[in-house]
Order: C-alpha cells, then sequence, then structure tokens
C-alpha cells in the first residue's frame, strides 16, 4: 500500500494514472481478502473466489459469475470522473481545516459545479460516524445549537414552530467525550425527550456530562453525574475548572466557521452530512495526513446514488 502523499504534489507523484489508484483501492477494500459486491449486496455468503482479469481492472466472481470493477458497491459506483479527480477531492476535503465548497471545488478540478456537489456529498456520505459505535464514557459535555435562516424569510410552509431563541432553526446537538470522540447530530427539536434519548443512546450510563443551564436537560442526574454551569448567571466554569462545556462550544466555533465561511448557508436536509463531515475531521485531527486519507477510502463502502440525495 503506497503510505507517502503528504502533500497534493506528492499524490500526484503516487497515483499518476488510473491503474494506480485501482491498486491502491484494492489494497484498502480487500485488506482482508478479495470479495463479490454482488454476493455481499443479496446478503449471500461473500463470494471470495474472485478472478481478476489480464487488463488489471476487471473482477469476475467465481460464486455468481458476475464482472465488476473495484468501484462496484461503493461511492465511486457508476462514476465517470477519473479516480485521480476523486483522490484530490479526498485530499483536500480532508485536509484542509474547513472543509472545501463545491464552487473551489470545480475550479479545481476542471468539473463542473454539479458534479463537484455530489463529489463532496459522496464523500460526507462516506465520513457519517457508524452507529454501531462504543458509547462515549467519563467526563462528556453535550450541548446544542441553532443553524439556520431567519424565519420571517422563509415560506409559510417551511416554517417551524419552535422554541425561544430557536424559532425555525435547526437543532444540532453535540456531544463530546473530553479527549475523545465527538458525535454531533441534526435532532428534530429542541425538547428533553429528544436530546436526552440522544444522550442516552450515546453516553454509557454512570459517566459524567456537563451541558449548560438549559431545562432540557434536567432530569440525566437519574443515569448520570449531571454537572451544570449557569451561563446566563454568568458561571462559566464551576469546581476549579472541572464543570464547563469549552470543549462542545469550540466545536461550534468550529461548525459555524465551515457552515458559514465555506459554505454560507447549509439545507434542513443535508445538514446532517455537512456535521458529519466536520465530525469526521475533528476525531482524526490528531492523525497524519496519508493515514487520515487512508481512513476515508476504509469508509467508501455503499453507494450514494444522485436520486436519492435530492429526492
Ligand atoms: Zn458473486
Amino acid at each position: 500500500m503506497i503510505q507517502n502523499f503528504d502533500s497534493l504534489f506528492d499524490l500526484m507523484d503516487a497515483f499518476p494514472d488510473e491503474q494506480s489508484c485501482i491498486d491502491h483501492l484494492r489494497s484498502i477494500r480487500w485488506k482482508d481478502g478479495e470479495f463479490c459486491p454482488y454476493c455481499v449486496a443479496r446478503g449471500a455468503h461473500p463470494g471470495q473466489r474472485i478472478y481478476c482479469f489480464s487488463d488489471r481492472k476487471t473482477f469476475k466472481c467465481g460464486d455468481c459469475r458476475q464482472r465488476f470493477s473495484i468501484k462496484v458497491g461503493t461511492i465511486f459506483e457508476d462514476t465517470k470522473l477519473p479516480l485521480r479527480k476523486w483522490f484530490m477531492a479526498i485530499w483536500l476535503i480532508t485536509n484542509h481545516p474547513k472543509g472545501i465548497a463545491s464552487v473551489t471545488l470545480a475550479k479545481d478540478l476542471k468539473i463542473t459545479q454539479k458534479t463537484a456537489w455530489f463529489v463532496l456529498h459522496r464523500l460526507r456520505h462516506a465520513a457519517r460516524t457508524p452507529s454501531f459505535n462504543a458509547p462515549l464514557k467519563g467526563e462528556t459535555e453535550a450541548d446544542t445549537t441553532y443553524v439556520g435562516g431567519k424565519e420571517k424569510n422563509k415560506h409559510a410552509k417551511d416554517r417551524k414552530g419552535g422554541t425561544q431563541g430557536g424559532a425555525g432553526k435547526d437543532v444540532v446537538l453535540g456531544i463530546v467525550e473530553r479527549e475523545g470522540e465527538l458525535r454531533v447530530m441534526h435532532v428534530k427539536d429542541g425538547k428533553a425527550a429528544t436530546l436526552q434519548g440522544e444522550v442516552r443512546g450515546n453516553v454509557a450510563k454512570g459517566s459524567t456530562v456537563m451541558t449548560d443551564e438549559d431545562s432540557a436537560f434536567k432530569g440525566l442526574g437519574r443515569d448520570y453525574t449531571h454537572l451544570a454551569v449557569n451561563h446566563s448567571a454568568g458561571e462559566y466554569v464551576r469546581l476549579g475548572g472541572f464543570v464547563h462545556t469549552n470543549g462542545i462550544e469550540s466545536v461550534w466555533a468550529l461548525l459555524k466557521r465551515q457552515i458559514v465561511g465555506i459554505h454560507h448557508w447549509v439545507s434542513s436536509k443535508h445538514l446532517q452530512r455537512y456535521v458529519d463531515e466536520m465530525s469526521w475531521r475533528f476525531n482524526r485531527r490528531d492523525m497524519k495526513v496519508t493515514p487520515r486519507m487512508n481512513d476515508l477510502f476504509a469508509c467508501v463502502e455503499g453507494r450514494l446514488r444522485y436520486q436519492d440525495l435530492i429526492a
């Protein structure tokens, strides 16, 4: 497996043509052995008698007799773009601290903005947090933020009822384990049942959860050591600096720089993908360039169709 593409320049050197990209994808996707994507998709025992044709890019399953490329069953399936352009896009989205706008990517890669938009959404799809992750534990912080435009600018049918301060905006809940993983989710509202349901689904019982004074968090004390700081009373830290929500609040600053600074505005429908992209980078901020990029390559399983995206 190629292990050195710390700069965009190195990347172009390491992957001079389509075949080198195919070989790299093979080495990551089939690191535990080759398998047939069609057998996997049917839920059958994954066909593992795989034959490689002499063109080095066509494979055939010995069980179901289907022919396929390494792209079948991944976010690259049916793409008309050369893999080198995908590799460049992945390098840019994983290494630029705030991500990249589709307009910018379109110019950088000489592709249309529509294609760039679709490429970035497929990469965000790959970056989504798998739901089978182990729960967060130890010292955690939970907080909400509101994202979105002004209610009066929306058409009546798009308006949402909401709580004070967040009327008509989208509610995003973040939970971070100190020195650990961040999870961010676009939730339907800021009510106690919704927020506490997510906290209970993501944080191990008995852990410490720190929040602000938002009454929606009241009741967490039944399952957790719940410590709150009262921001409206000017209190930001308690117990010698132990109780605060500074970790999750620095995440909100990051989120707003990306959404407002890079994308200017994102629709409610796609908001989860943007927060997935941000969380993905945040959770890998200490990784070196090449392993971070290979980490995204390891998540490319699963298609995302354009029809499903715009539906
Ligand atoms: Zn098969």
